[in-house]
């Protein structure tokens, strides 16, 4: 428990209805009860119950301040697991900032970024994987994003490392015991049992890990990138997803020279789009630049849409297109469906070799987005995600800690295959179980603690 008693601003600060003045510490409700006059001027907090609100005044030194309600938590019921108390006050920035002024006045620090979490994982009421999904529910930019990271909040990934350490711990134990006391333990036929129960948690650690790539889309975004021939309509297309003028675009090919970067959100699925400058061989200066970029930028993409203008037939700029969308997850869309088609569905999925699902749109006529929309759900959340059973992981830090614990179990594999002694399978085992802890928040430095909530906001 620490000892000293912070506060802060909780709420964003701007002109708003209501702004939170939070006090958590061993001394928050006599810090309260110094600044808080009630309207009768008897009413003490310390002698009211937890989970209780109350009206009156912030008052500095006989002046009010302003007109308030105070929520009262008392340890360990409350975020911090420490007695705190909440001053709901009126959200104008100077009435905001002289009620916390008052509130240092009177015994309280201003809190560190994030020093209210870290001290409900100091504290022990949540983990270190579930206040790193604090910051993801406060910077949730979709649906998907909020429900993940409120899944993590409520302790689903703890849950399933906790789950792994214990079985590890259990074979350290055993090994332990075994070759302490061979009488009562036989190790005969255990490292041919152990491979069986390693494999297994092997095949768990491993669909975690394979599970950060979508963490990652879902919290930053599906990296897009548009391409097709120029004039296929991708600025079109771009601007229709965008809700905006974002491109430029007209009729005269190579318009688009650069690339444009936008992050639009399509029924709850975030994509950062980029669109680019028409595919085709030029001897433009400017526009080559653009082409090559285009490449590069394909070359690390997430998805591709590449688009077809169904009014003109395929050639080998299209054949050009084809190589760089090799083993790219790709959606082609067939553009330009109002008009008389040139080329069909049919001829697109010939033409692609039946790879990619093939949808067809029409940018002017804002058709076919909903397909696409459902076709994006299906492709990377598997129609709708169920955030009761799945884990996903969605910080760097927790993916390394996993491939860490990942490449310790495998050694113990090695180990039992060259026939090496138990006592070397519990050296792998604890370094898993280390690695696994490490992810929760067991055994970190101060350094890594310190780095993660110093990325939280002030107040939180
Ligand atoms: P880009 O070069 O691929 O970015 O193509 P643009 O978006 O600039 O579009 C090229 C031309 O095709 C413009 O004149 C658009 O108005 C037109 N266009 C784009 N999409 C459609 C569509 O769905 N139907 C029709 N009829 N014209 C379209």
């Amino acid at each position: 428990m620490q000892d000293d008693t912070i506060a802060a601003i909780s709420t964003a600060i701007g002109g708003s209805g209501i702004g939170i003045v939070r006090i958590s510490g061993p001394d928050a409700v006599q810090v309260g009860d110094r600044v808080f006059v009630s309207p009768g001027g008897r009413k003490k907090l310390i002698d009211q119950a937890s989970h209780t609100i109350h009206y009156g005044t912030v008052q500095d030194e006989g002046k009010t301040i302003d007109e308030v309600l105070v929520s009262l938590f008392l340890a360990p019921k409350s975020f911090t697991m420490e007695d705190t108390v909440e001053i709901n006050c009126h959200g104008g920035v100077y009435a905001t900032k002289r009620v916390l002024e008052t509130v240092l006045k009177n015994g309280a620090r201003p809190a560190q970024p994030g020093e209210f979490t870290k001290r409900a994982f100091l504290n022990g009421r949540i983990d270190l994987s579930q206040a790193e999904s604090v910051i993801d529910v406060i910077q949730a930019k979709n649906e998907y994003a909020l429900c993940n990271s409120v899944s993590q909040l409520k302790g689903s990934l703890s849950r399933k490392v906790n789950d792994l350490r214990e079985r590890i711990l259990y074979e350290t134990a055993f090994i332990e015991s075994a070759l302490d006391d061979p009488e009562h333990y036989s190790l005969e036929g255990y490292p041919e049992q152990l491979e069986i129960r390693m494999m297994d948690l092997i095949r768990i650690l491993e669909s975690l890990i394979s599970s950060a790539d979508n963490g990652r889309m879902i919290k930053e975004g599906i990296s897009t990138v548009i391409l097709g021939k120029p004039n296929a309509g991708k600025s079109s297309l771009l601007n229709l997803l965008a809700g905006e003028d974002r491109a430029i675009v007209t009729d005269i090919e190579g318009t688009t020279r650069d690339t444009l970067e936008e992050t639009i959100s399509l029924g709850g699925i975030t994509l950062n789009i980029v669109d680019t400058a028409g595919i085709r061989n030029t001897q433009d200066c400017i526009e080559k630049i653009g082409v090559s970029r285009a490449k590069e930028k394909a070359e690390s993409a997430d998805l591709i849409l590449y688009v077809v203008d169904s009014s003109r037939p395929v050639d080998e700029n299209d054949e050009e297109i084809l190589e760089i969308l090799d083993g790219k997850k790709t959606i082609v869309l067939l553009n330009k469906s109002d008009l008389t088609p040139v080329v069909t569905k049919e001829d697109v999925c010939s033409f692609t070799k039946y790879r990619f699902p093939v949808l067809e749109i029409s940018a002017k006529e804002e058709t076919g987005i909903d397909a696409l929309e459902n076709l994006l759900k299906e492709m990377f959340y598997q129609g709708e995600i169920s955030f009761n059973d799945e884990v996903i992981i969605s910080s760097a830090r927790q993916k390394a800690e996993l491939v860490s614990a990942l490449e310790s179990l495998k050694k113990v594999l090695e180990s039992i295959s060259s026939g090496l002694p138990e006592d070397f399978y519990s050296i792998d085992l604890m370094d898993a179980y280390a690695a696994l802890g490490r992810v929760i928040g067991r055994e970190v430095g101060e350094d890594l603690v310190d780095e993660i909530f110093g990325q939280f906001c002030m107040g939180k």
